[in-house]
């Protein structure tokens, strides 16, 4: 996969190492002037990281770009949040669907609610419905933006606060909150008056798509709810996964 000719050109400056004492703001700001208005925010609307860096891009540019991958089956909730945010900020936020007649094929052969068969099951529908869509959009992009924690689980303790992402389509991918902690989202959200999804105040701490979300325990890790039937998951949609780990389903 060739790497885009903006990245290649900034790939010095994310050498190993290279952004990781940057704050989140100085790691957005470094995107904004990059690669405005090639860059956006990726945005589930379900989880207060997303919400915490839109308002970080919105103070550095107004007219920073946010998009939310319309799976068709996102919880009420996160659908309130988007024209919340659009009313709020002033914002559109570019809602992105995934093909009609590869949903249309998947759901007449397997059934409306297959993620519940296997694993496998699921993975293709997150592809056909995240993962493709999103690979699909980022092709006119030079640069994105996720909301990802190393804390979140074992997936992302890796995670970079700068990287290229090949599998994507060799862009940026920023990953400002890297080293943050749930309550330092938290602080921030409260501090700001930032939107966020109703439902972390019913025990959500994230939000996916409603039939695959549910409230977790006091305890229980803050993905524990995403998939919770899977006994074998990896609590990933594919969207932060190498190809490597995606499976031979392609997630
Ligand atoms: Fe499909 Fe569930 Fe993945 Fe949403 S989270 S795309 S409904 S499997």
């Amino acid at each position: 996969m060739p790497i885009k000719p903006t990245s290649k050109r900034l790939l010095p400056s994310i050498e190993p190492g290279g952004m990781e004492s940057s704050s989140a703001q100085e790691i957005l700001s470094w995107g904004i002037k990059n690669f405005h208005p090639r860059l956006a925010l990726s945005a589930s609307f379900g989880a207060p990281e997303g919400m915490a860096l839109l308002d970080m891009m919105h103070q550095i540019e107004p007219t920073s770009r946010v998009f939310v991958l319309d799976t068709g089956r996102l919880h009420p909730a996160s659908y309130d949040l988007v024209d919340h945010i659009r009313d709020r900020y002033d914002k559109a936020v570019e809602v992105i669907l995934p093909d009609a007649q590869d949903v249309q094929e998947m759901v007449n052969e397997r059934g409306m609610n297959l993620f519940y068969e296997s694993v496998e099951s699921r993975q293709l529908c997150c592809r056909l419905r995240k993962v493709e869509p999103m690979r699909r959009y980022v092709q006119d992009l030079d640069a994105y933006v996720s909301g990802l924690r190393r804390a979140q689980n074992l997936n992302r303790e890796n995670t970079p606060k700068v990287e290229l992402d090949v599998a994507a389509g060799g862009l940026m991918k920023l990953n400002p909150l890297a080293d943050w902690t749930r309550e330092q989202v938290m602080d921030y959200v409260a501090e700001h008056n930032v939107p966020i999804n109703r439902l972390h105040k019913e025990g959500f701490p994230s939000v996916g798509c409603q039939p695959c979300t549910r409230a977790v325990k006091p305890g229980e890790s803050e993905r524990s709810g995403r998939w919770w039937w899977e006994e074998d998951g990896d609590e990933e949609c594919g969207l932060h996964l190498p190809d490597e780990q995606e499976g031979g389903s392609g997630i």
